[in-house]
């Protein structure tokens, strides 16, 4: 995906689009040209969390990398140690994983662009952009491509929603929401690669049958409540779930798709303030465990992050949502 290089790169695109939108503002009398110090901070400080979080991803995906790579060869030469074989046959094989590997790290630094793929049918069209089938073209793996455009999320103030969606998708292994196979971004788009489901939506098949079987509806909402627990437990709440949200695999398996209302309820950026306020002394955050007292702050603070959010579709919003005294990971059940 994203080079380490390219870093300082991907954000500049998104500001000379803003400072351009800025200046169209202006002209029609809507806004004054020039960035209060306020909102100077804070996008710095919104520069300097996603740098941080880009180089520790990277490093720890590249260690990880490492290692896997490591135990491959020791589980190559231990079964071909307990296996008969000649040390010629040994050493080919060895030859053969190295070539396998360098070809697969040298896929993985290949910066995959709008242009690799060939774009096919549109399945759907959203409030940033649209939906298409797409074929690779080196591969001829079909796939799922949301392209959202830039413009419209910096107009309505979604580019934290959309980093959210592309963050969870990447984040989150689960056999029960839709699987992200790359990101990445050209001047006007960011586009999401996710695997195809052409299943259709809960929606479709709802209309279709009007009432499901008590089979089917155990069936159906026995997936949909390990989809939303997978997400809750890497602390994402996903303020969005609807039948239309909720996609058919080949094999009928219901995966949850749609993350653009999704929120992550950062702890490290709590961790943060929690040393600024000296709440944490030990100034350690890493592998400590919290103490109940610790875990209940911490979710208060997570709870006011939430509060005052109004976002979903009225007709599946909890209420919890529309009354404005702050909500959590309980409004998607
Ligand atoms: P929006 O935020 O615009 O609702 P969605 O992610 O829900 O965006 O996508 C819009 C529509 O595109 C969905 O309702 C669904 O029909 C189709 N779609 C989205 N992702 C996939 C996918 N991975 N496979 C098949 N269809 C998809
Ligand atoms: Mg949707």
């Amino acid at each position: 995906m994203d080079s380490a290089r390219s870093w300082l790169h991907k954000f500049q695109p998104r500001d000379r689009l803003r400072s351009n939108t800025r200046r169209r503002d202006s002209m029609d009398g809507v806004e004054d040209d020039s960035i209060s110090e306020e909102e100077a901070s804070s996008m710095t400080k919104q520069k300097v969390a996603a740098a941080k979080k880009y180089i520790e991803n990277h490093y720890k995906e590249q260690m990880k990398n490492l290692q896997e790579r490591r135990e491959r060869r020791i589980s190559l030469e231990q079964k071909l140690a307990d296996a008969d074989v000649s040390e010629e046959d040994q050493n080919n094989l060895i030859k053969f994983l190295e070539k396998k590997e360098t070809e697969y790290m040298r896929l993985q630094r290949h910066k995959m662009g709008v242009d690799d793929f060939e774009l096919l049918t549109m399945i759907g069209k959203g409030a940033f952009g649209e939906v298409r089938i797409c074929r690779e073209k080196t591969t001829g793996n079909v796939y799922a491509m949301k392209k959202l455009k830039k413009s419209e999320m910096l107009r309505r103030g979604q580019v934290e929603h959309v980093r959210a969606e592309r963050n969870l998708l990447a984040e989150v292994d689960s056999n029960c929401i839709v699987k992200l196979y790359c990101s990445f971004q050209d001047d006007e788009f960011l586009y999401l690669i996710m695997e195809y489901l052409p299943g259709g939506d809960m929606m479709t098949l709802l209309m279709r049958k009007d009432t499901l079987t008590e089979d089917e509806a155990r069936f159906y909402v026995a997936e949909t409540v390990l989809a939303i627990e997978s997400i809750h437990k890497h602390n994402y709440v996903h303020r969005d779930i609807k039948p239309d949200n909720l996609l058919l695999d080949k094999f009928g398996h219901l995966r949850l798709s749609d993350f653009g209302l999704c929120k992550p309820l950062d702890c490290s950026t709590l961790e943060d303030t929690d040393f600024s306020t000296g709440d944490n002394a030990s100034g350690s955050s890493t592998g400590e465990r919290r103490t109940q007292q610790e875990q209940l702050q911490h979710w208060q603070k997570n709870r006011r992050t939430l509060a005052y959010s109004t976002v979903g579709t009225p007709d599946y919003i909890a209420p919890e949502v529309l009354l404005k005294k702050g909500y959590a990971l309980e409004c998607d059940w």
